[in-house]
């Protein structure tokens, strides 16, 4: 039989990728190493797999990868006794780019200055990295599966390449060939060079790794060592073997367990949310092993996805070692091993919180977005709720506070927390659902982000303490506290001038028409002229926000109006209305009262007829105040 060999293009994102590589100044390439080194052990890790499923698979061929450096041909192979490849696979596999982190990979490291080192491992490209010390590189692969052929794969990394199907027998694995390029042969082609990148990239591969018939990676399985005998270092070591993250984690988490159920973990808090393109959500998860063997890279059921930022393994000796990944889900150990992992990293971010709060701080600001969405887990509701961390009234705007923190100053008889959804410290001052709270000198929790207000939703109370939107405060549970001494006290009105303004509050509604549901007299304004609320009350703004956002509605909502009757401006107005029910002014401070209203609730969609309506009133309250100068 003769060889078969077929030319084929790679596509598009490939050459792109293979540029970004090749012309990479920054990144270090002895990485490529690591990169064909962790190939080689998924190859295994899967091997393992089919043979745990079907023992009659098992060829009894030593699982192990080794490597070698060829001085005549100035190559380095990286060979691997695992799962392998059949030609459907390899062209799918490192002909086109599969993972969907890839093209994000692209886009990012096309204008990033910095080191590629960590994005490479994390988006999977790991294979292309190789072009980054040679200019051919020829893979040899057999599949396990019965009768597949051996393929033989090759490229320069330039716009093509030739698959071969081999004439030759060989035993399931691949083998990578590897021609250095001319430069780099004085910094890679030996074997104790490469010994050295081993030992410092890839200590923790779980097969040997053999170089120049010795064993060059010795520590395995970390996580079922005492923990006195294990040094930082090396849990550092193994958090950067596991993560690629650049950074030492901010806290590791090593125990084991007895009962309900046995086993190992160690656990880590990275410093930066990983995920930093907030492209590759699916990458997190717990590696579960069975007795050091690894079952699942990344298993989504040891840990809530609220705590996915959260990185390491878990190790169990009471799983058999053949089982299916797809019954995990529903496994009852499973269940187990995930509420008191749960559980466990629960404790120790409270512990950091209580011990370290620099730290935790850190934590906050990295991993905050994700952890909130934790208020569904009501088995933890009070660990949950004693880690979350607002920004308040009663802040400087940098430290963030606790539930806790802020009960310990609330005013006597308060049995409330108050929070407001605002866009920002500056628009909390200018908020006129505030204006009481400052008054009176009560703390409120600041929320930014939508999700706040699911969290407070969802959790109704801390302690005791009912949490309440500051929007719709209970204005008999505020009145017993003291307000700050208000200087120009407006003199109140007498019973007639009550009665217009209940008149021009009619007159503002027959202006605003639609626009609005009512237009009342408020009962807890000072400083501000106006403010909307949701007429059923029910839903504070931002959660109609959100609704909105969910319904895609961009209507601009209709609300109740309420004016503050002891204000300057409605005091003129009324004066002036009961001159002249129609006069202009009238509709025009109306109308503008309104739309700064809606500017501050973040609804006002086209700010054009406000612009013009305050050039107007500028215009003409300049010239009523010439007129007034002249008279002087
Ligand atoms: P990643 O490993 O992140 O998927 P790579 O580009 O490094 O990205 O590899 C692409 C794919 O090629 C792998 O997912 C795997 O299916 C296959 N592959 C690479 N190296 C090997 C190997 N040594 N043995 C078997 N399959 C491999």
């Amino acid at each position: 039989m003769t060889e078969q060999t077929e030319k084929f293009e790679f596509k598009a994102e490939i050459n792109q990728l293979l540029d970004i590589l090749v012309h990479s100044l920054y990144t270090n390439r002895e990485i490529f190493l690591r990169e064909l080194v962790s190939n080689a052990s998924d190859a295994l890790d899967k091997m393992r797999f089919e043979i745990n499923r079907d023992p009659a698979l098992d060829d009894e061929i030593e699982s192990q990868i080794s490597i070698s450096y060829n001085e005549e041909a100035k190559t380095i192979t990286v060979a691997d006794t695992g799962i392998g490849m059949t030609k459907e696979e390899v062209m799918a596999n490192i002909g086109t780019i599969a993972h969907s982190g890839s093209a994000e990979f692209i886009k990012q490291a096309a204008d990033t200055n910095e080191s590629l080192d960590s994005l490479i491992g994390r988006f999977g490209v790991g294979f292309y990295s190789a072009y980054m010390v040679s200019d051919k590189v020829v893979v040899r692969t057999k599949s396990f599966k019965k009768d597949a052929p051996a393929i033989q794969w090759t490229s320069d990394g330039k716009t093509n390449y030739e698959l071969t199907i081999l004439d030759e027998e060989m035993t399931h694995g691949t083998s990578i060939e590897i021609f250095l390029k001319e430069d780099m042969v004085k910094r890679f082609g030996s074997e104790d060079t490469l010994k050295g990148i081993v030992s410092k990239h890839s200590n923790f591969v779980s097969f040997p790794i053999m170089i120049g018939g010795e064993r060059v990676n010795t520590v395995t399985a970390l996580w079922r060592e005492p923990k006195f005998q294990i040094k930082q270092e090396q849990y550092e070591e193994f958090y950067k073997f596991l993560t690629y993250d650049p950074k030492p984690p901010i806290s590791t988490l090593h125990f084991s367990v007895d009962a309900p159920v046995q086993f190992n973990s160690l656990l880590f808090v990275p410093e930066k949310d990983l995920d930093i393109f907030g492209m590759d959500r699916d990458n997190w998860g717990i590696d579960l092993y069975v007795r050091r063997v690894l079952i699942e890279h990344q298993n989504k059921n040891m840990l809530p996805e609220y705590l996915s930022f959260i990185k390491g393994v878990v190790d169990t000796e009471d799983l058999p070692l053949n089982i299916s990944r797809e019954t995990l889900q529903d496994n009852l150990l499973i269940g187990k091993i995930r509420s008191t992992m749960t559980k466990q990293v629960l404790s120790q971010l409270e512990k950091i919180a209580k011990d370290d709060p620099e730290t935790y701080a850190k934590f906050w600001k990295a991993h905050a977005k994700i952890f909130k969405a934790g208020h569904q887990d009501f088995l933890n509701k009070d660990k949950y709720a004693n880690l979350l961390r607002f920004d308040s009234s009663k802040s400087d705007g940098e430290t963030f506070v606790s539930f806790d923190d802020y009960i310990e100053r609330v005013k006597d008889e308060q049995k409330e927390i108050y929070y407001a959804f605002v866009a920002s410290r500056e628009a909390a001052n200018l908020n006129p659902h505030l204006e009481i709270f400052r008054n009176k000198d009560i703390e409120v929790l600041y929320l930014y982000e939508p999700i706040d207000e699911f969290v407070m939703e969802s959790l109704r109370e801390h302690k005791e303490f009912a949490l309440v939107s500051a929007e719709y405060a209970d204005l008999e549970k505020l009145d017993k506290f003291e307000s700050a001494k208000k200087e120009n006290e407006a003199t109140p009105l007498s019973e007639e001038q009550a009665k217009d303004m209940d008149a021009l509050a009619a007159k503002m509604k027959e202006v605003l028409g639609e626009q609005v549901a009512e237009v009342k007299i408020s009962e807890r304004l000072s400083d501000s002229p106006c403010r909307l609320i949701s007429p059923n009350g029910a839903m504070t703004s931002s959660m109609e926000k959100i609704m909105k956002v969910m319904n895609k509605d961009s209507s601009v909502p209709t609300k109740t109006m309420e004016i503050n009757a002891d204000h300057p401006l409605l005091r003129s107005m009324l004066e002036i209305f009961k001159v002249n029910a129609d006069d202009e002014f009238i509709e025009l401070s109306s109308r503008q009262l309104l739309e700064s209203a809606l500017l501050l609730e973040g609804y006002l969609n086209d700010p054009h007829a406000l612009v013009g309506r305050i050039q107007n009133l500028l215009t003409k309250a300049g010239g009523w105040y010439a007129e007034l100068e002249k008279k002087d």
